[in-house]
């Protein structure tokens, strides 16, 4: 019997915090490429950042949950903190692919990441493991990258100029953060004191 493969996606960042902006992403990603699920990933270390998360991974994953809470298609995927050292996709798919056999993989990443992706760990082996979607991002341009077989998808997203950093800085300084964070990600790190 013929039995549609899953369409499921993973959503590496570091979330810190999640914000508006990674909810359009996933939420675009969805609708335009029908998955089944996006789960968010909180990397324990991004190879590419010298600084680490500005708040602990308990913090980042109540976040997420508090962001992604009543969409039924959206999860999280802890499997990055708990592995020492900086995380790499090649060996979180590695893991996934496992647990989610028989289904199409992807991985969702802004266009901000595609000029470093050719230097990704393992790119070459990466590319026939998942496809990569691409969601725009105000400031960075589309550049295709070169990397053979590499398969990509892009999709259509409202463009939103947010960035953790300046969420972290206009926190950080006491100005208003104009919705950029969901209301209960933001009741969070009020209750909290995050990102004085
Ligand atoms: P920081 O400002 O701390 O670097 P960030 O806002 O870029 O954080 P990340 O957690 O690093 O958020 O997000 C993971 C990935 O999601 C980013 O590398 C980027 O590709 C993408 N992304 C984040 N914010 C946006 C946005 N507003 N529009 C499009 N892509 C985004």
């Amino acid at each position: 019997m013929y039995r549609e493969k899953r369409r499921i996606a993973f959503f590496g960042g570091t979330f810190d915090p999640i914000h508006t902006g990674h909810l359009e992403m996933a939420r675009a990603a969805r609708e335009e490429l029908g998955l089944h699920r996006v789960y968010f990933v909180p990397a324990s270390r991004n190879p590419f950042k010298e600084d680490g998360p500005q708040v602990s991974d308990e913090d980042r994953v109540e976040m997420i949950n508090l962001a992604i809470a009543g969409f039924p298609w959206f999860g999280i995927w802890e499997g990055e903190l708990d592995r020492e050292g900086p995380s790499y996709t090649l060996e979180s798919i590695r893991y996934i692919e496992r647990v989610y056999p028989n289904s199409h993989l992807f991985w969702i990443i802004g266009y901000d990441q595609l000029d470093g992706l050719s230097g990704w760990y393992g790119i070459e082996q990466l590319i026939f493991k998942i496809g990569f979607i691409l969601v725009a991002r105000p400031g960075y341009r589309m550049e295709w990258p070169a990397i053979p077989g590499l398969t990509v998808y892009p999709v259509r997203n409202r463009l939103m100029d947010i960035s953790a950093t300046e969420i972290r800085r206009r926190l950080k300084a006491g100005q208003p953060l104009n919705g950029d964070l969901p209301e209960p990600v933001e009741a969070y790190i009020r209750k909290k004191g995050l990102y004085q």
